[in-house]
């Protein structure tokens, strides 16, 4: 005899994180490059004389920062381990064995894993052939078991965004009882204002009644913080409770809530940086377009190249220069935007790529 597991993980495929290869050129996560502030580490490294104690929580004091600078009440927010984990707690919160989640896909590689983690079933909906979220399709893929909907603006590896107008026809479309998480994980690389700010957008729908809008933030990407995990989500107040009970116990640790604070007090130099990563963005998408590839519009900290059955052979081409991109075999690459030499040197590397 031998430990039972479930039957169904046996072909549940694992995360595959990107990888980090010793003297390589990581551009495989799309995390930003620059190190943290030293004012953060001070502060985490101030309040590692007390991790003898448990964290708050409720993270109390950081839920107040977010409530008071995004305009919203505390109640209306949930805090998490990374927004991964508020994606679990988002399906958990929601679907039970028979309900399902939709979602586009190519989207974020958690979405599906998650879901079958959790036990519901799910409908994978295509990208438009321009590399967008089909939301038409989206629409049309809701059933009376739906109970979630996933909208990964910018989209998670394509890097293209949707408009304010588009995602608001859709949640007109989609039953007030099935719920709208708009996640935006890469929200402050975003400089096209056609896209919607995502807690802005979910206000005017609570405004209206509408109380089947949430939205995914973290502080993984633009604030630095990806090795500590912490992230957020804003939903009504019912769902935010429903968030907090579903979560595991002190999932935000200590140094993660300490960090985002001090995070959150040098958010100027931080969005310093972003803008920087999005003239890089433009940078490498106009160099990459010049080489000859297609590289849809981003509006994320990386690009995708939509390279199909050549994607393999271009990862390897990379690492071989020592780059680490992400590549998704059969589909295409995604690169994330690093520091000017990390952007030139994958450059280099895509421009002597036999084609
Ligand atoms: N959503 C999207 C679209 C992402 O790409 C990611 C990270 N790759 C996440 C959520 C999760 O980020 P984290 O758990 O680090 O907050």
């Amino acid at each position: 005899m031998t430990v039972r597991t479930r039957a169904d993980l046996a072909a549940l495929p694992a995360y595959v994180p990107g990888r980090s290869i010793p003297g390589a050129i990581k551009l495989a996560s799309n995390e930003v490059s620059a190190g943290p502030l030293p004012s953060v580490v001070r502060a985490i490294a101030d309040a590692a004389t007390a991790i003898n104690r448990y964290p708050d929580n409720g993270a109390a004091e950081l839920v107040a920062r977010l409530a008071d600078r995004l305009g919203v009440p505390a109640e209306q927010l949930a805090v998490g381990c990374g927004s991964v984990t508020l994606c679990q707690q988002l399906v958990q919160a929601t679907c039970a064995e028979a309900d399902e989640v939709v979602f586009p896909w190519r989207s974020f590689e958690a979405y599906p894993i998650i879901t079958q983690v959790v036990g519901a079933g799910q409908t994978r909906v295509p990208l438009t052939g321009g590399h967008g979220l089909d939301l038409d399709a989206m629409a049309a893929a809701i059933t009376p078991k739906t109970r979630l909907v996933f909208v990964c603006n910018p989209n998670n590896p394509t890097g293209t965004a949707l408009r304010t107008e588009e995602v608001e026809r859709f949640i007109d479309r989609v039953p007030s009882d099935v719920l709208v998480v708009v996640d935006e994980a890469y929200k402050e690389f975003v400089d096209d204002p056609h896209v919607p700010d995502g807690v802005e957008l979910a206000k005017a729908q609570w405004a209206r009644g509408r109380d089947n809008v949430a939205v995914l933030r973290t502080f993984s990407k633009a604030y630095g913080l990806a090795g500590l995990r912490v992230g957020y989500a804003v939903g009504s107040p019912k769902l935010a409770e429903a968030l907090r009970k579903v979560a595991v116990p002190f999932s935000v640790n200590a140094l993660a809530q300490v960090a985002a604070l001090a995070s959150l007090d040098a958010e100027d130099e931080l969005m310093v940086r972003c803008r920087a990563v999005v003239a890089e963005r433009t940078r490498v998408t106009g160099e990459l377009r010049h080489a000859g590839y297609e590289v849809p519009d981003s509006q994320a900290n990386f690009v995708w190249l939509p390279l199909g059955e050549r994607t393999a052979a271009f990862n390897e081409h990379c690492l071989a220069h020592k780059v680490v991109v992400r590549a998704f075999l059969g589909d295409g690459a995604r690169v994330t935007v690093g520091e000017p030499e990390e952007n030139d040197a994958f450059l280099a590397a895509a421009r002597s790529f036999p084609r």
